[in-house]
């Protein structure tokens, strides 16, 4: 299979998901390359962050892999979106498994 997106480009788009709330607050919109949900960065969730507040997590899955447009990557390319996913958690995702975007309910460290 021919590889659009290189693992270098990659590598460089996966150090846009920490540390990112600036960046995503200047994007028009965000998206989380966990569940796939695209939104616009008023609804981004710190609240639920595990980690930084800095840094952004999704509102749907609450899972930190935000990029925002700002960053400059292709965000709302299909192709790139199943690529970092993919590249991100190794094949082991929503996007990669195709399942919809819905909210997630947390308890404890389960996602049901
Ligand atoms: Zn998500």
């Amino acid at each position: 299979m021919k590889a659009k997106f290189t693992q270098e480009y990659l590598e460089r788009a996966h150090d846009h998901v920490y540390l990112n709330a600036d960046e995503c607050n200047r994007s028009t919109s965000c998206r989380c390359f966990y569940c796939g949900y695209s939104f616009p960065p008023s609804e981004i969730d710190y609240i639920n962050s595990w980690f930084e507040p800095e840094t952004a997590s999704c509102p749907m899955c609450q899972i930190d892999a935000i990029i925002g447009d700002a960053s400059g990557y292709p965000v709302n390319d299909g192709e790139f979106v199943v690529a970092a996913s993919e590249f991100f958690f190794d094949g082991i995702s929503r996007i990669s498994d195709g399942r919809p975007v819905v909210r997630l309910k947390i308890i404890g460290l389960e996602v049901e």
